[in-house]
C-alpha cells in the first residue's frame, strides 16, 4: 500500500502524556499567576466567532476595556497576539513608509519598537534616554523642532526591562502642540498604573493579558482614537500587514461584527473573566495593593543589604529591578528559586543582562505572603552564596512595613 511504511514509522508511542506543569508562583516581569476562574472561564465550549451567545463577551470585553483604558471616545478591542502584536498593529497601521516616527527610548521595549519602524521603511528617530531612568522630554521638544512634520510619537509607560515609570502627561502634549499621533505602550502599565486616554489625547494605547491583567498570554487589549482610525481608512497605500491592520480588526468588534480572522474565542473568555475579576476588586484597590506589596518588597530587599536600580520617583511598583551583588551568580540564584522553591523571578535584557534581578508582582501574583516567601528565600540562598545577611532581617522590615498599612 503506498505510504505504510511511513505511517508506520510515525505511529504515535505512548510516550506522550497529557501536560502536566508545576504550580510556580510567577514572581518574573510577565507572565504573572492566574486566577482559577480565569482558567475555567477558557475550559467553556467552544462557539462560532458570530455566535451571538459569544458576541456578548466581546461586547462587554469591549465595555470593560473603556472603563479600565478610562476612554469613551475611543475604540477598545483585543488583537489576537501578545503585546508585540499590539506594537506592531501600531506601527504598521499609523505609519507609511514617507512617514516620520519619533521614539523616546530608554530601554529594551522602545529599541524593539524602533526595529519594527525601520521594517516598515518609515524615517525612524530613535532619541536616547538613560536605560534605568525616565526619558528626558525635553529631549523630545527640541527634536520636534527640526521636523516640519511628524506622524507619529511613541513612548513606554512602564519600561519593563528597568523598571521604571514614564510620566505620558507630556509626551502626549507635546505631540498634541505639534498634530502628531501618540502612541503609549501600556504593556505593563494597564491594570497597575494611572492610564487616562481621553484625559491625556493618547491615539493608540496597546497592552497585553499576562501582566497585570493576569491572564494567559495571547491577546493584546487596545484603545485607538477616531482620528487614528480615521487615518488608517486615508492611508495612500495601506497597512502592510493585512492581519494587523488595526481599521479591519476594529471592524470585527464593531457592531455587526464583520469576520476579520477567527478570534480566538477561549482567550476572549479568559480576558472577560480576568476583567470582570479587576473591575470587582477595583482599579483603585488593585493599584493600591501594588503598590503597598512593591513597597513592602523594596524594604525588604534594601534591609537584605542589595540595592535597588530604580530611583524613587520613578519606580514601579509592579517590577523591581535589584542589582546582582559583587561574586553573586545571578543565573544560579534565579534557578535554586524555581527548583527548590518553586518560584521564578527575572534577570536582565538588553545592557542589564547579567547585572540584575527583576521581581514582577502583578495581578495575581501581587501578595504579600509571595513578598516574604520570596524574601525568606533569599536569606538562605544568598549567604550560601557568599552574600552575608543577617537572618530575618528581610522579611521583617517587609512585615513591618505591612503593619505600618494598616
Ligand atoms: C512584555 C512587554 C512587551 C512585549 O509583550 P509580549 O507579550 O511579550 O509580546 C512589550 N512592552 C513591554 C513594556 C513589555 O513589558
Amino acid at each position: 500500500m503506498i505510504g505504510s511504511k511511513t505511517i508506520k514509522k510515525f505511529t504515535m508511542t505512548n510516550t506522550y502524556e497529557v501536560a502536566k506543569l508545576p504550580e510556580r508562583i510567577l514572581l518574573g516581569p510577565g507572565p504573572c499567576n492566574v486566577d482559577s476562574r480565569v482558567l475555567e472561564a477558557m475550559s467553556k465550549p467552544i462557539t462560532s466567532y458570530k455566535d451571538p451567545a459569544f458576541l456578548r463577551y466581546v461586547e462587554e470585553v469591549s465595555e470593560m476595556l473603556k472603563i479600565l483604558f478610562q476612554t469613551q471616545e475611543n475604540t477598545t478591542f483585543a488583537i489576537s497576539g501578545t503585546g508585540s502584536a499590539g506594537m506592531e498593529a501600531g506601527i504598521n497601521s499609523l505609519l507609511e513608509p514617507t512617514d516620520t516616527i519619533i521614539i523616546c527610548n530608554c530601554g529594551f521595549f522602545g529599541e524593539r519598537m524602533a526595529e519594527m519602524a525601520r521594517r516598515v521603511g518609515c524615517n525612524t528617530v530613535v532619541l536616547e534616554g538613560d536605560w534605568g531612568k525616565p526619558f528626558p522630554v525635553e529631549k523630545l521638544e527640541t527634536e520636534l523642532k527640526k521636523h516640519k512634520q511628524v506622524k507619529l510619537i511613541a513612548a513606554v509607560q512602564a519600561e519593563t526591562s528597568t523598571g521604571i515609570l514614564q510620566d505620558i502627561e507630556p509626551i502626549s502634549k507635546l505631540a498634541r502642540d505639534h498634530n502628531a499621533f501618540t502612541m503609549i505602550d501600556s504593556v505593563t502599565s494597564l491594570g497597575g498604573n494611572t492610564l487616562m486616554v481621553d484625559e491625556w489625547n493618547l491615539d493608540y494605547c496597546y497592552s497585553a493579558t499576562q501582566k497585570c491583567l493576569a491572564c494567559p498570554p495571547g491577546l493584546s487589549p487596545v484603545a485607538l482614537s477616531q482620528r487614528a482610525r480615521e487615518s488608517i481608512k486615508n492611508r495612500t497605500t495601506p497597512p502592510s500587514s493585512w492581519y494587523l491592520d488595526l481599521d479591519l480588526i476594529a471592524g470585527y468588534w464593531d457592531r455587526p461584527h464583520t469576520y476579520h480572522h477567527t478570534i480566538p474565542i477561549s482567550l476572549v473568555l479568559g480576558l472577560h473573566e480576568a476583567l470582570r475579576i479587576l473591575l470587582l476588586e477595583g482599579i483603585d484597590v488593585r493599584f493600591e495593593r501594588h503598590r503597598q506589596n512593591g513597597e513592602a518588597l523594596r524594604n525588604g530587599v534594601v534591609a537584605l543589604g542589595l540595592k535597588l536600580l530604580a530611583p524613587k520617583e520613578s519606580k514601579l511598583d509592579q517590577v523591581t529591578p535589584i542589582w546582582i551583588p559583587k561574586g553573586i551568580d545571578g543565573d544560579k540564584v534565579q534557578q535554586i528559586l524555581l527548583n527548590n522553591y518553586n518560584i521564578e523571578i527575572g534577570t536582565g535584557f538588553g545592557q542589564f543582562a547579567g547585572k540584575i534581578w527583576r521581581i514582577g508582582l502583578m495581578g495575581e501574583s501581587s501578595k504579600s505572603e509571595y513578598v516574604l516567601k520570596l524574601l525568606s528565600a533569599f536569606e538562605e540562598i544568598l549567604p550560601k552564596e557568599g552574600f552575608e545577611i543577617a537572618s530575618g532581617i528581610g522579611v521583617e522590615a517587609a512585615s513591618e512595613t505591612y503593619l505600618s498599612f494598616d
